[in-house]
């Protein structure tokens, strides 16, 4: 996919998907140094921005697939790792030098940062890491509340029963109400 596919993916131009291009197309390049054809990566983000649509485009991890994981850790990282050799890529954006004031113009910003060299906006790192779950298929089983099939390791357990989490937090603020003696749910 090219940038401007991307863009269009994406749905508008902005410096988070800027960012993430130029983080995930760091990163694979560096991965290609120790990387065959046909290895499966897996991509951990520590944010949900704009940028991680770039991400899925370059890596071609995906969340539908399974292999993007997401650590809400609030931070401009990527890992990129490749299951076969256990070996991965840790890219920080730094952004040390975008020049003053560039901040404040969204759309001078963006084209910057397509422009800039690696080392101006972000660091790699090689790294190597615990091998994270692949992506299994798990059984479901019906919620006792809603009666809708809910994946085995999501369900929690209400009065003895098997539930799924919206029933669940539902459920949990009707109990709570009753037991202050006020509401009714819904009301
Ligand atoms: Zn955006
Ligand atoms: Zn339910």
């Amino acid at each position: 996919m090219t940038y401007d596919e991307i863009v269009q993916f994406h749905g508008h131009e902005c410096p988070g998907l800027a960012m993430g291009y130029r983080m995930a197309t760091a990163a694979m390049e560096t991965l290609e140094s120790f990387r065959a054809e046909d290895e499966e990566l897996v991509a951990i983000v520590e944010n949900d921005a704009c940028g991680v649509d770039a991400l899925q485009c370059v890596t071609g991890c995906t969340f539908g697939k399974g292999n993007l994981l997401f650590r809400d850790y609030g931070k401009h990282v990527y890992t990129i790792y490749c299951r076969s050799s256990r070996l991965g890529v840790r890219v920080h954006f730094h952004g040390n030098e975008i020049p003053e004031g560039l901040r404040e113009d969204r759309n001078a910003l963006a084209n910057w940062l397509m422009s800039a060299s690696n080392d101006r906006i972000l660091s790699v790192t090689q790294t190597s890491i615990p091998e994270p779950e692949p992506a299994k298929i798990r059984e479901s089983i019906p919620c006792a509340f809603c009666g809708e099939s809910v994946m085995e390791s999501r369900i929690q357990q209400l009065h003895e029963k098997p539930i799924c989490i919206p029933c669940y937090e539902k459920q949990q603020k009707f109990d709570q109400n009753t037991a202050a003696g006020t509401d009714t749910p819904g009301s």
